[in-house]
Formats: structure tokens, sequence, C-alpha cells
């Protein structure tokens, strides 16, 4: 609900704006949060029910927080219920009390320190444990990101080798800054740079192609932030945070560093979150939400990866943390720093404009070019199987001289379609109008737009044929075609199939660091974050999908995942070459990206989208909605039109027309939107809060599921 409630004030205890009340609502009590206090009220006095009890005596967040939250609320067009709803975490919402006393924390017993390599030799895992205790005391979330389970800490505990100890172990842990070899003449300009800039409000871009030290930036700013006695807020992508970041984190900083992720439980959370408000913890690490935690001493905000687009939550409260991470930093008056070797469009076009501060290490630290890139044209290629001949050819090369290779392919599963050979029929999933992809694997036809799945059919549904025939590639198909050529060479395939299990994922990359594996294909899993130095050849083996996308950030999303893939190759100094197989050989992005570096093309993109006047130079919300009446969805988006053209705006202010999404029906709901557009996101705020109480109230509004997009990631 779009608006908030009154209540009178408990009898005797006070209520403070921020603070958790439980009150009667309808028949039940509930958790609420105070944002208001007034001396009035618009219902008449005598009909108001008084606050039952109050759970905070202290505000959760500090006011300059709850602001930023409230400015969410206004510039998302979100309730704001919701939205500090979503910024609490679950035992919060329940109205626990907030407590940092369930930490877990454990060390090495005498006993699990006399234990060697040699003792523990039949569990791996068990030694990994013994050795991330071996400098001091951690506590469970933190060793359990680190590749350590359950299991693992159980078991050994019954050996003696570790024990519980108190939360103060914690503080006396102490790593010693391991040596770290000198700064790079660029890394020293980016830290100086930074370094002069703490204690105020600004954003920096810090744009480093893959291995050029970023994180090394990142760190000894931290250091010199938590050397003052302030904290760090540290955001990663989803899938962004790997045990070896939070190993050098750890490593390079000596401090106690607190965790907020998907991997986490809920008291483990829940502790983080209050330690890092009571200042217990001088760095916070984690993703998209654990930006709304509150912290005693900010001085500093990281966003690492700030292109990536799981920063964008995708339902519910559709908020941009990169974009809101700007904002909280300008209200606790502290620095921004965003990281990526390929900047968003957005950041880059701020830096430009002035607006931010813009860093570059455009050498790698370690030595070594990037790869050059070069398509392959396979339309003069006899393909005797998903790669051409070229590319198998290089394949072999770079394999006979004892280096890996990453072929990666965006498309999981056998193959995309499984065709009738008779008739032309095709598996398709019902609800969502699209062919159902074929996993081999797992013997089922599995629709990947609405995660539904059925059996493989054995015959035709139509002509009753069994010619069933796979038409196109996916990873499991091209993991066997490797490995059927490359008899020789061990072949592992990673991708949202193959690390199912939990653990598996970090299981195969440990495989491949070992070297164990010469050949790697993958999905986009294997673009971000992880060093394998072996590899020397990338091999793209389908481009051709995202050129004909009608996503306006179909090039800048392609531009980014190629060189982030690209960036796999040649890490630890070698010559190394990127290959990308294409029909279109000729297509501009396909030439740009062999011949200019990634900001480069960024500028001649960016260009175009200026002349085109789409984001980032204007504003762009968009209202969705779906229904299972495709009749019922358009009428009600055009009421919304009527409802939003009745808003007196600035004539720069664009309506759409309503137009199906780019997947009309999925999941058996027909999709449409309408898009707004305006030289200034201002002008898109005053037009969707003056139209949206009439659009609720539209009875059409009634019997659709809609919600409304601003800044929208997939267009
Ligand atoms: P990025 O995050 O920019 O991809 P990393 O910070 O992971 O890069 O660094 C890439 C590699 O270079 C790492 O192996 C790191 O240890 C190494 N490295 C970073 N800075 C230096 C330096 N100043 N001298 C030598 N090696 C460095
Ligand atoms: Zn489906
Ligand atoms: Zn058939």
């Amino acid at each position: 609900m779009r608006r908030t409630f009154d209540y009178l004030p408990h009898a005797s205890q006070p209520c403070v704006i921020g603070a958790r009340v439980r009150v009667p609502f309808g028949r039940r009590m509930m958790v609420g949060i105070v944002v208001a206090t007034s001396d009035d009220s618009s219902w008449p006095t005598e009909q108001l029910k008084a606050v039952a009890d109050v759970i905070d005596d202290e505000p959760l967040w500090p006011s300059m927080l709850l602001d930023v939250l409230k400015w969410a609320s206004r510039y998302y067009q979100h309730p704001l219920g919701e939205v500090l709803h979503h910024a609490l975490n679950k035992k919060l919402r329940q109205g626990d009390a907030p407590t940092s006393a369930d930490i877990e924390v454990w060390q090495l017993t005498d006993l699990g320190r006399q234990q060697t390599v040699e003792t523990t030799k039949r569990a791996p895992k068990q030694w990994l444990l013994l050795c991330l205790l071996q400098d001091g005391a951690q506590e469970r979330a933190s060793l359990t990101s680190q590749g350590a389970n359950g299991t693992t800490i159980t078991a050994v505990h019954k050996k003696n080798w570790i024990e519980l100890a108190p939360l103060s172990a914690l503080q006396d842990t102490n790593v010693a800054a391991s040596q770290q070899p000198p700064a790079t003449v660029e890394q020293s300009v980016a830290i100086t740079a930074l370094n002069s800039n703490l204690g105020r409000f600004s954003v920096s871009l810090l744009e480093g192609i893959t291995g050029s030290g970023k994180t090394r930036v990142y760190l000894d700013v931290m250091a010199e932030v938590v050397a003052k006695g302030e904290q760090v807020l540290v955001l990663v992508p989803e899938i962004g945070l790997t045990p070896q970041t939070l190993s050098r984190f750890r490593q390079h900083l000596g401090v106690r560093i607190g965790l907020i992720h998907s991997g986490l439980n809920d008291s483990e959370r829940l502790a983080a979150w209050q330690a890092a408000r009571q200042g217990e913890i001088s760095v916070l690490l984690g993703t998209r939400s654990a930006l709304f935690t509150p912290m005693k001493n900010l001085g500093l905000i990281v966003v690492d990866e700030e292109h990536d687009g799981s920063y964008k939550q995708q339902d519910g409260f559709r908020y941009h943390a990169r974009d809101l991470a700007v904002m909280r930093a300008r209200a606790e008056q502290v620095p921004l720093l965003l990281g990526s070797a390929t900047p968003s469009f957005e950041s880059l076009a701020n830096a430009k404009a002035g607006r931010y501060h813009h860093l570059r290490l455009t050498q790698r630290a370690a030595g070594g070019k990037l790869p050059k890139i070069a398509a392959i044209d396979m339309r003069q290629q006899v393909m005797a199987g998903p790669l051409s001949a070229p590319i198998l050819n290089a394949m072999s090369e770079h394999l006979k001289a004892n280096n890996q290779v990453l072929v990666f392919l965006n498309r999981r599963g056998f193959s995309p379609v499984l065709l009738c050979h008779e008739c032309g029929w095709f598996a398709e999933c019902q609800r969502c109008n699209r062919p159902y992809t074929w996993h081999k694997q797992f013997r089922r036809l599995h629709c990947h737009h609405c995660q539904t799945e059925r059996p493989v059919p054995s015959q035709c549904d139509s002509c009753g044929s069994t010619q069933l025939v796979p038409v196109g590639q996916g990873t499991e198909q091209l993991e066997e075609a490797l490995q059927a050529h490359f008899v020789d060479y061990p072949v592992v395939r990673i991708d949202r199939d193959s690390t199912r299990r939990k653990d598996a994922f970090d299981q195969l990359v440990n495989d491949v660091q070992r070297g164990h594996y010469r050949i790697l294909v993958g999905t986009q899993m294997l673009a971000k974050g992880h060093d394998f130095a072996d590899v020397t050849l990338v091999v793209i083996a389908d481009v051709d999908g995202a050129l004909f996308s009608s996503d306006f950030r179909a090039a800048e999303r392609m531009c980014q995942l190629l060189t982030q893939v690209s960036g796999r190759a040649g890490r630890a100094g070698q010559d190394a070459q990127v290959l990308l197989q294409t029909h279109y050989p000729e297509h501009p992005w396909v030439q740009q990206l062999q011949t200019q570096p990634y900001d480069e093309v960024a500028d001649g993109l960016l260009s175009e989208r200026k002349q085109a006047q789409l984001p980032p130079y204007a504003a762009l919300a968009m209202i969705r909605a779906e229904a299972n009446d495709e009749n019922k969805v358009v009428q009600f988006l055009n009421e919304v039109e009527a409802e939003l053209r009745k808003v007196p705006v600035d004539k720069t202010v664009t309506i759409m027309a309503p137009s199906p999404c780019a997947m009309v029906r999925k999941a058996g709901r027909y999709r449409w939107q309408l898009a707004v557009l305006a030289a200034q996101k201002n002008a898109i705020q005053q037009l969707l809060s003056q139209a949206l109480p009439a659009i609720e109230g539209l009875r059409s509004a009634q019997v659709v599921r809609w919600h409304v997009d601003v800044d929208p990631q997939e267009t």
C-alpha cells in the first residue's frame, strides 16, 4: 500500500522515528516502523488505535540512511513500507531484538595446531579449515564463505582440533599484513588520488582492464580508512564474492570483516547487521541488499564490478544498488569508489561530464598484454560440429603448449530445440510459446523462461515419427563434442547445471586452478572474478544471437561480456588470443571489438545513445502489466496511457503507446509494457507521482499484475 498509517503513541514508552513498534492492524498484531510523528491526524483521534508495544528504544537506521530509504521510495515509486521491509533482514522484520551475540567463533586447539597436511591428507576440506584458522579465530560465516562447510566444521570439532571461542578472540585476530609487491605507477596514482578524497562526498570511477590490480587499489584505500577507525562497506555482485576475495581482504587488512550474502542463515545475517551498526566490524562485505546496513562510522563505500546486472533488483522494490550507493554516500558525506574493467554507460557518462573522478589502470599489474580478439567467419567453414576447423586447430596448438583453453557459450543444455526431422514439429512450452531446451544430462526438456520441465518425447507429437533431432548447440553438446575431438585432454563444463550441488562450483574452480582440466566449457558464470592462470586461448562459440536483440543495451552488454571473458586469458602474462565465431564478421560491433579497446567502443556507442536520446542521456521508466487474458492487459495499459496524458508535463516528456514485451507470453501470461521517456529524471518523477494514485484506482488495475520500473535494465 502506497500510504502510511496513523497510531496514537504508546502510553509510557517513547516512539522514536526509525524504531519498530507492534501495532494492531485489522485483527492482527503487526510489526510497524515509525516514519514520522505529528501533532494531529486527518483521522478522527477517537478512531485511532494506540501503539501496543515499542520494540526499539533507538532508531534502526541513522536518520541520514532513513532519509535515503524515503528518497528511494519516492524515486522508484515504491511503497515506503515495502522499501523499509526490504531493507531489514528476516529476523528484524519478525520483531527480533537486534543482537550480534549469536556469532559462532572457532579457533584451533593445541592438537589442531599439531596437524599437518599429511595427518589430514584424506580430507582436503579439513586441512583447508585448519589452514583458515592458522592466523587466528574466525567466525563461522567467514569460514563457510571461504570454502569450509558445516559438515567439515562438525567433523574437525569432533576430533578436538578446533573449539568454540569467545567473541573477544576475534578482536585478537591480527593477521600480519602480508608482503605485497609494490604498487605499480598507475596503482599509486589512483591510490593517492583516492586517499586525498577521503572524509567528504565524491564519486570515483576506477576503470581498470582485467588483471590491472583494481582489488589492490581498493585494499590500500580501505586500509587507510580502517586505520582512521572508520568503516568500509564493499558491495560485490551476486557471484563475485569468491573465497579468494575474502581471503585477500582478510590477509591484507587484518581486521574483522562482516559478511551479508545469500549463503548465510538468518542469524548470521542479523549478527553481521548488528555488528556493523555497533561499529564492531571494520569492513562489511556483501551483495546488493547489504547497502541498507547501518554503519556506525562509515568512511567509504566500494562497489566492485559496478556494471554488473545483479545490482538491479528485478522484482518488488526495483532499486539499483549502485545508484542508491551514490545517494547514500552523498547523505553520509563519504566517498564512493566504483570499479570495473567495463564500466556501465551510466557511469562513463557521469565521468565524461565531470561528475565522477575518472581513474584508469591501463596495464596488467603482473605484466602481459590484453589478448587480441579475432573473428572467424563461419560462412566459409565446413562445420563438423559446433566449432569450425580454424578454431579446433588453434585449440590444438594451445593445448600442445600445455595451456588451458576456455570455450564460452551462453546457452545451457544440449540443444535449444528438439525438432521432428519428418514434419518440422518441435517441442514447445505451451505456457511461453518458446521451444524447450533439451537437457541430455537430466533426460528432460526444460523451459528456460518459466522453469517447467517434461520428459523427452520418444515420438513426434504431430506425426509420430521417432526421428527427433537436436537443432543448435548448448554447453552440454559442446562439452561432448570437444571431449570426442580432444580425447587426451580432460574437459570440464561449468554452468548452472553442472554446479547445482552446493560447493560444486568452488570445487570445479579449484580443480581447474590446479590444472586438472585442460579445456573449460562454460556460460557467463566463467566470465567473472576467477583467476585461471593457464588459460591462453578464449573461444567465443556464438556471438550472433546478441546482434539481433531489440534491447537498446544489447551492444553495451555484449561488449562487457566479451571483454570480461577475454580478460580470462593470459592472466599470468603469457601471450594470449581470443577467437570469436560469427556469421556476421562485418557487423560494426564485431569489427569494433577486434580493433578497439572497451572504452573506445563505449565512446562510439555512447554517442549513438546521445543522438537517439536514450539513457544515460534521458530518463526512462516502464509500466509493465501481465495477465492470462491479453485483452485485459492492453485495456489496462491504454487506460494508463490516458491517465498519464492528463498530467501537464514539459515537452521533453514522451509517453509511448503500449507495446508487447520482447517475450510477449511467459509462464502462461501475456506481457505488455508502456515506456515513458524524458530529458530529466525529475520530470518522470513528477509525472508518475501525479498519475499513480489515479492508475491505482482504475478498475482494470485490479485484474492484471502490474508494476512500475524506474531506470529499467530490461527494455
Ligand atoms: P583486477 O581486479 O583488476 O582484475 P587483481 O587485483 O585481481 O586485478 O590483480 C590481478 C593480478 O595482479 C593478481 O594476481 C594480483 O596479485 C596481481 N597484482 C596486483 N597488483 C600488483 C602489483 N602491484 N605488482 C604485482 N602484481 C600485482
Ligand atoms: Zn515456459
Ligand atoms: Zn513429426
